[in-house]
């Protein structure tokens, strides 16, 4: 199996192949399911500051397109791998399927470390990458977007070098641009509030009073940031710990998020954060363990497994970051009453927020942040409803029900193409 190489993924596999025999899948849908429709592997030279060529190597992964062009994210990391940018690219499937968009589901990644890179060097790997790929992406086909390490101001780049390939402007072609050239408001803080929306929903079916929650929030990225935002604008729970690839900070009485933020923006970390007395250092590992009643993990895959499933106390889980949880995981958190809302559907703000997006770019007229809001609030919340039915219906975990709802829309549409 093609997505054989990387842990995470393997529960996309095991997951999947559940389904389909809870859901007594057709098996030419299963075997068509395992596989990307297409992938490119894109080689880039770069001219660096210092006058020497490097050369980049980068992806696309096309994983599916029977409900729509592909979409998602694009990443810059030192340690992307096609394997991951695969398994990313299928999840991306289940995530456009599970809010119901008219999209399917593909992502991208380029091998590097923007941290050490200028902002001429980012720009013209930018513009190297759509240049590789440009002919092969659009908005009718496929339409990347900002994931790990990647920013407005790149997909800005990336619009520009795609408008001179084809002599005009095509501001649908990429999502997550800067409100000036055709973004959306309310795209910035969609993923994270897009979980808010399922966190409510899964407080509500739990019964728990989220006026007086506790959240411990993992990653201080895009969907991190306006966690820590959120959780207190939108529910007043008290967010007792942060972190980042740096470390965490804790503190019981709660941790205020323009302090926070403004500590991150000058020393570039949360982990040495401090405000007051009873303010202590947590490493990310026991940030997941800390006893609060809502745990957010916001950062990369693969944080909670056997290792430390068991010691987690959290009453809900909720993964804004893609593959946080391992399958082993998984089963332990179930069985301990953890109710996780999975990835694909916790996270999907991002992308529901692209696909608006998209609409405006189409008929060029923007709408209000409220109604952005509005929207985005009912795809996340039928979405949430959808799943909790199909948990109810078939007795299975939360991840489970997830992909029953969007196998089963991915299915659909595939049949009815006359695909299988
Ligand atoms: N990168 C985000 C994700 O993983 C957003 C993708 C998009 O907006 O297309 O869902």
């Amino acid at each position: 199996d093609v997505l054989g190489g990387l842990v995470g993924s393997e529960m996309c596999i095991r997951d999947r192949a559940e389904a389909a025999e809870i859901m007594d899948l057709d098996p030419a849908v299963h075997e068509l399911l395992r596989w990307p429709l297409r992938e490119f592997h894109v080689t880039l030279p770069v001219k660096m500051d210092d006058g020497t060529t490097q050369v980049f190597h980068g992806f696309r992964v096309q994983y599916n397109d029977a409900r729509g062009p592909t979409k998602g994210g694009l990443r810059f990391h030192p340690d992307e791998t096609i394997d991951t940018v695969r398994a990313l690219a299928a999840w991306m499937t289940w995530k456009t399927a599970v809010v119901d968009i008219p999209l399917g589901g593909g992502k991208g990644g380029i091998i590097c470390n923007p941290k050490e890179m200028s902002m001429g060097e980012l720009e013209r790997l930018s513009r190297a990458y759509i240049r590789a790929i440009g002919h092969y992406i659009g908005e009718e086909t496929d339409v990347p977007a900002p994931d790990v390490y990647t920013t407005p101001q790149i997909m800005a780049w990336m619009m520009d070098e795609y408008a001179a390939m084809r002599g005009y402007n095509v501001p649908g072609m990429i999502t997550g641009k800067p409100l000036p050239l055709g973004g959306s408001e309310g795209r910035g803080d969609a993923t994270a509030r897009g979980g808010m929306y399922t966190i409510r929903e899964a407080a509500k079916i739990l019964g728990i009073d989220l006026a007086n929650a506790t959240v411990a929030i993992q990653g201080y990225g895009n969907a991190g940031q306006f966690a820590h935002q959120l959780v207190a604008e939108l529910f007043g729970s008290k967010v007792v710990a942060v972190s980042d690839s740096k470390g965490g900070v804790y503190d019981e009485h709660g941790l205020d998020f323009d302090k926070v933020m403004e500590w991150k923006q000058q020393e570039g970390t949360v982990a040495t954060y401090e405000c007051c007395e009873g303010t202590k250092k947590v490493s990310n590992e026991e940030l997941l363990e800390l006893d609060v009643d809502i745990l957010i993990p916001a950062a990369l895959e693969n944080q909670i497994g056997p290792w430390n499933a068991a010691k987690i106390t959290a009453k809900i889980v909720a993964e804004l970051a893609n593959g946080p949880t391992t399958p082993e995981a998984d089963d332990i958190l179930h069985e301990n009453g953890v109710y996780v809302i999975p990835d694909f559907l916790c996270n999907a703000g991002g992308v529901t927020v692209s696909y608006f997006e998209q609409v405006q770019n189409a008929y060029d007229f923007y709408w209000e942040i409220e109604e952005v809001h509005e929207k985005l609030d009912r795809k996340m919340t039928a979405a949430f409803h959808a799943v909790h039915d199909a948990i109810q219906q078939y007795k299975v975990n939360t991840r489970m029900g997830a992909y029953i709802v969007s196998v089963a829309r991915v299915a659909e549409a595939m049949s009815l193409r006359g695909w299988v």
